[in-house]
């Protein structure tokens, strides 16, 4: 094999083809990549081809780092993010044989410096603009120190809130996981234009399945069959190549016996013949060697082989690629021409983000906390907080108000209320509840944490907080999960608060005082008890850099909550899994089942009504999808549909008027759902289709109209094919998929 250093000819190559916007590439633009990526690999030899299906995690030792970046053996290196070492190791990369330029990877989950809510906060604001601006800002802030990879967004549907990686996603739906994680994309990567300098590559991961394990345990199996797999598991992967997504992840769980990265039927089947995914997928961190624990390879070398002739282009850090490629291949068991597929995929992705023309850092290091990114971090925080409980008006805080006495463990936490993912992030620039409100000079501020962390068990303070409560106009408990207890590999069996938080809480609800209850967390927690013992509640999922401010603008009235829940919220453990789009079942619950303290003695077998529900929990979950109060209210009337029946490529115009009614200013999530009531397969009670939120002033009505694709009511079928089947739909505009008050009508597919 010749190894011949064509540098200068690479440099020439580069700037005679031209870079282009990808977003959406001409027929020419798109030759024209095809012929410069032809040219790079057309010269490399097939150690040079295998470096660039390699990817390293960083090491102290950056001499060895260079060493292996001259060599050419490394495509890809995650985790290194000191820009000094980025830039010697592109020095020494373009110095390799190939002159390839390496691809820096990180975990920019939720923002880079400027930590914004997690994503299942962001998913509660239902404002895609909002999440792809963070999204640009946090590819902004990463490529200051070189970065032009994030592993983000994560798009698994997560029904089970013991999986502690529910905070990374946009929770249990599949259309509202979608159009979130499409922001996502076109924020990252700047809409297209991936050679800007401050777009980076995007990520869809994890594929596929993953958010299903069994009982919420991460890595555990999945059990998808293959209709729920293509209607809920797989339509936001698809809505992300749509978006231009340049890069996939495997996921690490087995699907029914199959493990992803082996996986040939998602990996190409599905990726690349059916959805034309043009750019590369990596492993997860070892999923190729970890093939070998789930007994679904023998070796490295098998290992490797599965996954390669599977569809999985780029090796995370398991060696089995740099290891064992070259002895499949003299070996007879893979073909030269795999590897270089592989490998154009990867330098196709690297050509796109303009790392050939610029290898180098170039974004300046003042970007990091600009005073517009935390803007919009804060603007994204108080969109995320759902109100979940008011009575008796308690918030918004009213101007008698000056006494606040501050208690509870995330009051002041700047470490755990940016949540999990924060490698960046410095808990320094965190703005807590307790700063900010003590910033306030309307209020006197008291403040008696009583608990020090979410899992502390102390009880002692306790009487300290209801002591200072006697002094006090309003208590403000802030509690919740430290965000170590959500996350990669952070599962709960067990979800009520942690420690003694709900002892404290009980506690200072019997000094009669007001009570504002504030919970952060990374998941929905079981807070039946809690709720009772407060007369108002904020849900925050992790709320970041931020928090403190937004909160405060929400407890003084400055900001109307209009965050809604993107996940249900069981009663119990024993609940789960619960979530709005459930299956229709043939004795569904009507709200009439006698529950467990009404059943007489020694009553008969079928007494109780032979529904679907639990005996002690009922069916209905603690609070639904898409549920959130605010200041004000809103009342739906005049639903109209621009016909009775419609057929595939038609647009169903729906329109209603939607009026807030009360004093204050506010904005809603109005929801449009629907449900087809007879099909080949069994379909959900109700499927979430479209959304808007819209901004009504106090006493204003104003028109809503929806255009929803009849494509949109396609599904998978038991033929393995996207159907629209003929028949009749429900539809329903809503405030949340409790479906109270909603408009209803009806309409027919021929
Ligand atoms: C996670 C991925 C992550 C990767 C790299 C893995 O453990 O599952 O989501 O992107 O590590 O840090």
């Amino acid at each position: 094999m010749t190894n011949i250093n064509f540098n200068k000819t690479l440099a020439i190559t580069t700037i005679a083809f031209a870079l282009s916007s990808c977003g959406a590439q001409s027929v020419s633009e798109r030759n024209t990549e095809e012929r410069f990526v032809d040219s790079i690999v057309a010269r490399m030899d097939i150690k040079q081809k295998i470096g660039q299906l390699i990817q390293f995690t960083s090491s102290d030792n950056i001499e060895e780092m260079e060493n292996i970046a001259r060599s050419g053996m490394m495509g890809s290196i995650l985790n290194d993010v000191n820009p000094e070492h980025v830039n010697r190791l592109q020095k020494a990369a373009l110095e390799s044989p190939s002159g390839i330029p390496v691809l820096i990877g990180r975990d920019v989950i939720h923002g880079y410096k400027t930590i914004f809510p997690i994503p299942l906060g962001q998913a509660a604001t239902f404002d895609t603009a909002l999440v792809r601006k963070g999204s640009e800002i946090s590819a902004l802030e990463a490529t200051a120190d070189g970065i032009k990879w994030t592993f983000s967004p994560m798009l698994d549907i997560a029904r089970d809130p013991r999986w502690g990686r529910i905070a990374e996603g946009y929770g249990e739906d599949p259309y509202l996981t979608s159009v979130m994680g499409e922001a996502a994309i076109r924020g990252y990567q700047a809409n297209g234009n991936l050679t800007k300098n401050s777009a980076i590559a995007a990520c869809a991961k994890h594929f596929v399945g993953y958010g299903a394990s069994t009982s919420g345990r991460d890595y555990n199996s999945t059990y998808i069959p293959m209709n729920q797999l293509h209607n809920v598991y797989l339509p936001p992967f698809e809505a992300a190549v749509k978006a231009g997504v340049q890069t996939f992840m495997s996921s690490f769980n087995d699907n029914d016996g199959v493990p992803s990265t082996g996986n040939k039927y998602i990996l190409d089947d599905v990726l690349r013949e059916m959805w034309n995914f043009d750019g590369f997928v990596v492993s997860d961190w070892n999923s190729v060697g970890e093939m070998i624990n789930h007994g679904f390879c023998s070796d490295p070398k098998d290992a490797a082989y599965k996954a390669i002739t599977a569809g999985l282009d780029m090796d995370m850090v398991s060696n089995c690629y740099l290891e064992q490629l070259e002895n499949l291949l003299q070996e007879g068991k893979i073909s030269e021409q795999l590897i270089t597929e592989r490998c154009k995929n990867i330098v196709r992705v690297k050509y796109r983000l303009g790392l050939f023309q610029n290898p180098y850092i170039v974004t300046s290091q003042d970007v990091k906390y600009a005073p517009e990114h935390l803007a919009a971090a804060q603007k994204a925080a108080e969109e995320s907080a759902v109100l979940i409980k008011n009575v008796n008006n308690t918030l918004p805080i009213t101007k008698a108000v000056k006494r606040i006495l501050v208690t509870g463990p995330m009051a002041d936490a700047p470490h755990d209320q940016l949540g999990t993912w924060v490698f960046d992030g410095d808990k320094h620039h965190t703005v807590t509840v307790l700063k900010a409100l003590q910033d306030n000079e309307n209020y006197q501020v008291t403040y008696i944490p009583a608990i020090t962390y979410s899992r502390d068990k102390n009880t002692k303070e306790i009487a300290k907080a209801v002591a200072a409560a006697k002094n006090c106009d309003l208590i403000l408990f802030v509690g919740g999960e430290e965000s170590i207890l959500s996350g990669e590999a952070h599962c709960l069996a067990n979800l009520n608060l942690q420690g003694t938080q709900s002892q404290l809480l009980e506690s200072i609800k019997k000094t009669n005082k007001p009570v504002v209850a504030v919970i952060m967390a990374g998941r929905p927690l079981t807070i039946k008890r809690d709720l009772e013992n407060c007369d108002a509640m904020i849900y925050m999922f992790h709320p970041g850099t931020m928090g403190g401010p937004a909160l405060v603008n929400i407890l003084n009235g400055e900001v109307n909550p209009s965050g809604k829940l993107p996940v249900t919220f069981p009663i119990s453990v024993g609940q789960i899994p619960t979530y709005y789009g459930k299956s229709m079942t043939g004795r569904p619950a009507d709200g009439t089942e006698t529950l467990l303290n009404d059943i007489p003695a020694e009553a008969g077998q079928t007494s109780l009504g032979c529904t679907t529900y639990h005996l002690d929990d009922g069916f209905h979950p603690l609070l639904p999808f898409g549920y959130g109060l605010s200041y004000t209210n809103f009342e739906y009337k005049d639903l109209q549909l621009s016909g009775n029946t419609f057929k595939q490529g038609d647009e169903i115009k729906v329109k209603c008027k939607v009026s807030n009614v009360g004093e204050r200013d506010g904005a809603t999530i109005v929801q449009l759902y629907v449900r087809d009531l007879v099909a080949s397969i069994v379909r959900p009670v109700l499927e979430l289709k479209d959304f808007k939120r819209v901004e009504i002033p106090a006493g204003q009505t104003i028109d809503v109209e929806f255009s929803l694709p009849v494509s949109r009511l396609e599904f998978y079928n038991l033929d393995n094919k996207m159907t629209l089947e003929p028949g009749k739909f429900k539809l329903w505009i809503a405030q949340d998929s409790n479906l109270k008050d909603a408009l209803e009508t009806e309409f027919e597919i021929k």
